[in-house]
């Protein structure tokens, strides 16, 4: 029986509902949260992202606004713009788009974002406060493969976990929130030997790669739950071939656009898998309906509010 498919983007929309009905709650209380995002330069790809950001935010309710400092912008003026953004009051939330232009100390600039507006959840803080289990900021696309998971009434608790990748931005983030919500959880990285034979343990996979298809119908056991985190361009023929020869639909595409969007996950797993994320439209969806949640959070936090989740479920 073909897998379920985790359909991200109706998740993401229910979401991106829930906040901003919690965003017109706040409203009649006086506060609306804002979000700032710095964009330097103009990186073709961010300026994408950071426009969908703001759409997103401006469609629920958020205030937002970008500031853009110029590609030759010094490692003093980013931390002087972070530090002004911190006292801003308006402000619930900063986020720096990424990368930043060689000569910037991006680490710097990151570690200067107030932990308490940090809503990407990448400030050393947050990291602390999700690994000791208090309330904090949690990492937007982590948060979002667990959206999925409870969302699709997945059971956690007990469950093999095995998340392939070990970076800070997914991997690890992913890690920790399977064992917050007791899973057993085992993280592989480039270095793992027999990959597969570890993955085929996993109850729930996490792939988190950064490398077309490469996790195939050998690495999963058949009706584990498949998350496919990764997002890769395939432009070569010959891989296109490799992934999705016979599927008329996708050849169609490939042929006008001469590329095609694939997960780290090869379709095949969907013959063996439980169920499993698409891509696009599983996990990726998910990331901006989270910074949208991460801001309303943060606005709560910061105020002191003693219900500081927002009421979504
Ligand atoms: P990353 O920083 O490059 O990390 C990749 C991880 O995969 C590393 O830990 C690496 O191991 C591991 N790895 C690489 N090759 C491997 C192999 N052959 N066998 C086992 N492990 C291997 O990437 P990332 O930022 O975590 O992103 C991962 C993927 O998720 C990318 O496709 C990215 O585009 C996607 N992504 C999607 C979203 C979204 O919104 N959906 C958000 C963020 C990222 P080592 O540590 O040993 O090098």
């Amino acid at each position: 029986m073909p897998a379920r498919i985790l359909d991200g983007t109706k998740i993401a929309s229910d979401i991106r509902s829930e906040v901003a009905a919690e965003v017109k709650a706040m409203a009649a209380a006086g506060v609306r949260p804002g979000l700032a995002v710095i964009l330097v330069g103009h990186n073709p790809a961010s300026e994408i992202y950071v426009r969908g950001k703001v759409k997103a935010t401006q469609e629920v309710g958020i205030y937002s606004e970008q500031n853009m400092p110029p590609e030759s912008s010094s490692t003093a003026e980013m931390l002087a713009m972070v530090e002004g953004l911190n006292r801003r009051d308006e402000i619930d939330g900063i986020l720096v788009q990424l990368p930043l232009p060689p000569q910037m100390d991006s680490k710097r600039v990151l570690m200067a974002v107030d932990p308490a507006k940090d809503v990407d959840g990448f400030h050393p803080v947050n990291v602390g406060l999700l690994s000791t289990q208090r309330p904090g900021l949690v990492p937007c696309t982590p948060a979002g493969v667990i959206e999925i998971l409870k969302r699709s009434n997945i059971a956690l608790a007990g469950k093999e976990a095995v998340v392939v990748g070990r970076s800070d931005i997914v991997g690890k983030p992913v890690a920790m929130l399977l064992l917050n919500a007791n899973a057993t959880v085992t993280v592989c990285h480039s270095k793992t030997h027999d990959l597969p034979g570890v993955c085929r343990r996993a109850d729930i996979l996490v792939a988190a790669i950064g490398r077309p298809g490469m996790i195939t119908r050998d690495y999963v056991k058949p009706g584990a739950t498949v998350i496919d985190v990764g997002m890769n361009k395939v432009t070569d023929a010959a891989e296109f071939e490799r992934l999705f020869a016979g599927n008329a639909k996708r050849e169609e595409s490939f042929k006008t656009k001469r590329s095609t969007l694939v997960g780290d996950v090869h379709p095949e797993v969907a013959e063996v898998a439980g169920a499993l994320t698409p891509v696009p439209g599983g996990v990726g969806p998910l990331t901006i309906a989270m910074l949208m949640y991460n801001t309303v959070k943060a606005a709560r936090m910061r105020r002191g509010s003693r219900q500081a989740e927002p009421t979504i479920r």
